[in-house]
């Protein structure tokens, strides 16, 4: 079987190489001419743990390609994947272009009859815009090609990508046709065999499954947000908390860990979309306000913490940071809750020194030297005046508290991940913050 994926970024390069691995033939497209010569010559342009030998390996094999050409992915395709960016637009609906553009790109080239799948989290009504822009570009070359078209969101994790695609929980598919399905089907079979479900649905169904699936996790975080400020105000503490209501298995214990507020390429996004999709149809989600309300607040909370214990002035101040990327094993940088933070720390008058496993190339190349970066974690506190932990890498779980004190000028530490024992930090002798324990009161 032969399939092509357009678009090779976290979701592209992961899907691709997660199908070649199980040896289909797959060609990776994209338009950046250098992340696909960079991908030639085995230089892998994300940090996804794992990745990189799986991508080395089925190169080898010869069933992993990359190329710049979409005409050259559609020889003898049978599916196609759409897994480009959809960013969000200035009133926070998906910005469909890049998809429409790949559709129209289809339509242009294809040959023969195809499957084409939308994986890029998308709104609802997107799939018909896709099917019309083939159906225009064939019209257009007086082409009559048969084509069908499916929507088969993702759900994988940054930093477990390519676990979470070889196990997926579940693969949910949008689908109109007997054609399509009996394709899939055949293509998702070796990710199934081990009782991994595949859930067919129609396809308006299954583009609001994505945005409602980040939605409802969005929102889990966003509660236990606000739960963690009010344990702060009325004296509770909010591990306790969390502890209590995980355990209920109808609530879970997974996502509500307090923090300081969520980030990364697809929460913000993706729940801006759905409020704006809700808005279109006049219909208001209240709850998904409130979850996005809740979360700029969330970001600013530790900085105002900063703020506060140096009586309100950060004037010539040095914070120590640990962690830049929105959540540990990865380098994505988008929607980081560090760079607000950085943002109201610089312009505050203090000066941000940090350090993060792999995320400092990505974080450069957004805001170049508005911070110093450091070259270990001792490094970026050496000389602060406090340490701020934001991305609880497992590296930063266990410091040499000893040398943190030797390094810090004051030993002041705010702790955004709550990573760290509250009795601990004051045994050590630390000044210590974090989410959801007022701990001036212990
Ligand atoms: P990304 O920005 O990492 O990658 C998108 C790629 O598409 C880029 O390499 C870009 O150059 C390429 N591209 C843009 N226009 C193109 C065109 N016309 N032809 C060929 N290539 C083109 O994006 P991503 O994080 O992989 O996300 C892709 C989609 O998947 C988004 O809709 C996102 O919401 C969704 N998604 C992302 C994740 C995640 O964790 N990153 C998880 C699930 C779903």
């Amino acid at each position: 079987m032969k399939i092509s994926i357009v678009g090779t970024g976290y979701v592209g390069l992961v899907t691709g190489t997660c199908f070649s691995e199980v040896g289909i033939d797959v060609t990776c497209v994209d338009i950046d001419k250098k992340k696909i010569d960079d991908l030639n010559n085995g230089i892998i342009p994300i940090y996804e743990p794992g990745l990189d030998d799986m991508v080395t390996r089925n190169m080898e094999k010869e069933r992993l390609h990359f190329t710049t050409s979409i005409q050259k992915a559609l020889e003898e395709c049978e599916v196609i994947f759409i897994a480009v960016g959809t960013p969000p637009d200035e009133d926070g609906s998906a910005d469909l272009q890049y998809v429409i553009s790949v559709a129209r790109n289809i339509g242009k080239y294809m040959k023969d009859y195809l499957l084409v799948v939308t994986k890029s989290t998308v709104p609802v009504g997107t799939a018909p815009k896709v099917r019309a822009a083939i159906e225009e570009e064939l019209a257009a070359r007086g082409a009559k090609i048969e084509f069908d078209v499916a929507s088969n969101p993702e759900f994988l994790k940054e930093g477990a990508a390519v676990d979470d695609f070889l196990k997926p929980d579940r693969i949910v598919i949008g689908l109109e046709s007997k054609r399509a399905e009996e394709l899939m089907q055949r293509l998702y079979k070796p990710f199934t065999l081990n009782g991994h479900p595949v859930i067919f649905m129609d396809i308006t169904s299954a583009e609001l499954t994505k945005y409602a699936a980040n939605s409802m996790l969005a929102t889990k975080i966003s509660f236990m947000n606000d739960i963690a400020n009010l344990c702060e105000i009325v004296g509770a503490n909010v591990n306790m908390v969390r502890k209590g209501i995980g355990s209920d298995t109808r609530i879970g214990s997974k996502f509500i860990y307090p923090g300081v507020g969520y980030g990364g390429s697809c929460f913000p996004k993706d729940v801006k979309a759905l409020i704006k999709t809700a808005r279109d149809y006049e219909y208001p989600l209240r709850v998904l306000q409130a979850v996005e309300e809740v979360n700029d607040h969330q970001k600013m909370v530790m900085f105002h913490k900063i703020k506060k214990h140096f009586g309100n002035d950060l004037k010539g101040r040095t914070i120590g940071m640990w962690g830049l990327s929105f959540k540990p094993n990865t380098d994505d940088m988008r929607e980081a809750p560090a760079l607000v933070l950085i943002h109201e720390l610089v312009a505050a008058g203090a000066t941000v020194k940090a350090y993060d496993p792999v995320a400092i190339p990505e974080t450069q190349r957004i805001i170049g030297d508005k911070i110093t970066y450091a070259k270990d974690m001792y490094d970026a506190i050496d000389g602060a005046d406090c340490l701020l932990m934001v991305t609880e890498w497992p590296e930063f779980r266990f410091p040499d508290f000893t040398e943190v004190k030797k390094l810090l000028k004051n030993h002041v530490i705010f702790d955004g991940r709550n990573i760290y024992d509250v009795k601990e930090m004051e045994e050590q002798g630390f000044t210590y913050y974090c989410i959801g324990i007022n701990t001036s009161r212990i």
